[in-house]
């Protein structure tokens, strides 16, 4: 049994197939699917989705890409409803940042200011939280630490192997290793996979996006997460079956499912 913690069943390329995405993935062995709230536009769809499957969750969230919505988003309308199961994702993302020297430090601000908000929500719902780190891994961590994150924990989302992020393991967190393993170049990744603390590993795909391989290329999905297993399995050298118990115990654990 898997549990896919991070897949975009709101996205539009699920709109057409979505039963037979999630049929394929439950005859795979993927059990549980957590939605994450990245724009507020789509909400009202991935809620629709939990709704109508006992094995789908959701999570409302302002991601740093949508920073716009999220003073109009009435988090406290979302996260009352009974599949809400975390508060994200959120973080910082320095990645695509524009402009001069003071328009970046601008938008910095305006991500840091929407990230601590919700660290804040997620304390008060007592919720963890799905966090998104791009290029701002120092950043993160700090106000990570600086608000007290660790009272409700979360998951570092798409974990992109910073050596810097490690110690938040110890702070109640968790890494979210997706279809990135499985890629050529994930060097990094793959020397940094036996350092995360085996209690902590939980299991994403982060579909629509981030294919691993074999099917690189192609719509990622919830059934593609048997090759992350099994790439983890391989690297760690430890029984798949023991892979897929341990992530699936974490990601329970972590979002009270
Ligand atoms: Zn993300
Ligand atoms: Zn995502």
């Amino acid at each position: 049994m898997i549990i896919d913690t991070h897949i975009h069943l709101d996205d539009e390329r699920y709109r057409d197939d979505l039963d037979d995405v999630l049929n394929r993935a439950r005859e795979g062995g993927v059990k549980q699917f957590i939605i994450p709230g990245a724009d507020p536009k789509t909400l009202t769809r991935a809620i629709e989705i939990a709704e109508k499957n006992d094995d789908v969750y959701f999570s409302v969230g302002v991601h740093p890409y949508d920073l716009d919505s999220f003073d109009g988003l009435n988090f406290e309308a979302f996260v009352s409803h009974e599949k809400c199961v975390a508060i994200g994702e959120c973080g910082l993302d320095y990645f695509r940042l524009e402009g001069s020297d003071e328009e970046k430090e601008l938008e910095k601000q305006k991500q840091k200011r929407v990230f601590v908000a919700q660290i804040e929500l997620a304390k008060k719902y007592k919720k963890p939280l799905i966090i998104h780190i791009r290029d701002a891994s120092r950043d993160s961590k700090a106000l990570l630490l600086e608000h007290k994150a660790e009272e409700v924990g979360g998951v570092l989302h798409c974990f992109n192997a910073d050596d810097e992020l490690l110690s938040l393991a110890d702070n109640g967190f968790y890494f979210g290793i997706g279809g990135v393993l499985t890629f050529k170049n994930a060097k990094k990744l793959v020397n940094i996979l036996v350092r995360i603390p085996s209690e902590k590993l939980i299991i994403e795909t982060d579909g629509p996006y981030l294919t691993p391989t074999p099917h690189r290329g192609q719509r990622n999905e919830p059934f593609y997460t048997t090759f992350i297993a099994l790439k983890m399995s391989e690297l760690l050298e430890v029984p798949l079956e023991s892979i897929e118990s341990t992530t699936t115990q974490n990601a329970q654990k972590l979002f009270h499912i």
